[in-house]
């Protein structure tokens, strides 16, 4: 069984016109990673038929729908629609994550309670410096102890704090997931791009027993890492704590692939120097776990 646990879907309205519903939710953040003025876009895009088909090509059972870090607490709203429309649609290949902002109306804990009654397995991606709240806001920890009774993991975004910067990123203190998961250790936390190598980090005695329920998940990696990172941060933190996404339908190989597939970061992934039983877990087994 595999399980992709980060990919990313839009309604044909978006992807058909992205900066035109970007004015229109006024999102500029998602809209200069999207479609950047200065360089090539990396964005690629899928409908439901293309999803479906690359997922089966590549023998992907299932797909967890993040959403995004929206700025605007509507824009989660919105991309909530889209997430319970489309697993009902497809309830055998979607997982859907809710979107959420802690400074809706009051109202943001409402709708995350609804998204749960309808099947959502979890949050995320949640950015804090993007989205504009602290780690530390009362509003977010009621939402993060709303995802400990849920029994919901929560996927942050994470950059690298060494990564080369590009417009539209914003930092993502590694200091803030530490506060996070002492002060909430029965919180299960997911932090997306390889933890942007936070898991070396897991080095340090004290951090790795703080990290004890932290997951990493290997979206957009090829973008990121050499695909010795696979074998290294395994090697580290063990191959139970590391989640396969994708980061779908981003094109991950830039400059051979013009449209995006699961195939090829698969096979990547395959040849990464992990065991039968590692990649067994990586691959689908600890997303189970985790999201059971
Ligand atoms: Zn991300």
């Amino acid at each position: 069984m595999i399980v992709d646990a980060h990919v990313h879907r839009y309604p044909s309205e978006v992807y058909q016109d992205p900066v035109g519903f970007a004015h229109s939710q006024d999102e500029k953040r998602w809209l200069s990673l999207v479609s950047p003025e200065d360089r090539p876009s990396i964005q690629g895009w899928a409908d439901r038929n293309k999803m479906i088909t690359d997922m089966d090509q590549a023998g992907v059972d299932k797909a967890v729908l993040l959403g995004w870090y929206w700025e605007r607490p509507e824009t989660c709203s919105l991309q909530n629609a889209w997430h319970l429309e489309w697993t009902r649609q497809d309830p055998d290949r979607f997982i859907a994550f809710a979107a959420a902002h802690p400074l809706a109306n009051d109202n943001g804990l409402e709708e995350l309670k609804a998204a749960r009654d309808a099947g959502f397995r979890g949050m995320g991606e949640i950015h804090p410096v993007a989205q504009g709240f602290s780690m530390r806001d009362p509003r977010w920890l009621a939402m993060v102890e709303f995802a400990i009774e849920s029994n919901w993991p929560i996927n942050f975004h994470v950059n690298e704090p060494l990564a080369k910067p590009l417009p539209g990123r914003r930092e993502t203190p590694f200091e803030d997931f530490h506060w996070l998961a002492e002060t909430y250790p029965e919180l299960k936390i997911i932090l997306a791009h390889w933890g942007g190598l936070l898991p070396f980090h897991e080095l340090n005695r004290d951090c790795r027993k703080a990290f004890a329920n932290v997951w990493y998940d290997v979206a957009a990696s090829p973008l990121l890492y050499d695909k010795k990172v696979f074998r290294a941060v395994v090697d580290v933190v063990g191959p139970d704590k590391i989640l396969y996404g994708s980061d779908y339908p981003l094109r991950l190989y830039p400059s051979s692939q013009k449209e995006p597939d699961f195939t090829t970061f698969l096979d990547e992934i395959q040849n990464s120097g992990l065991t039968i039983d590692e990649l067994a877990k990586v691959l689908g087994e600890n997303l189970a776990l985790l999201i059971d």
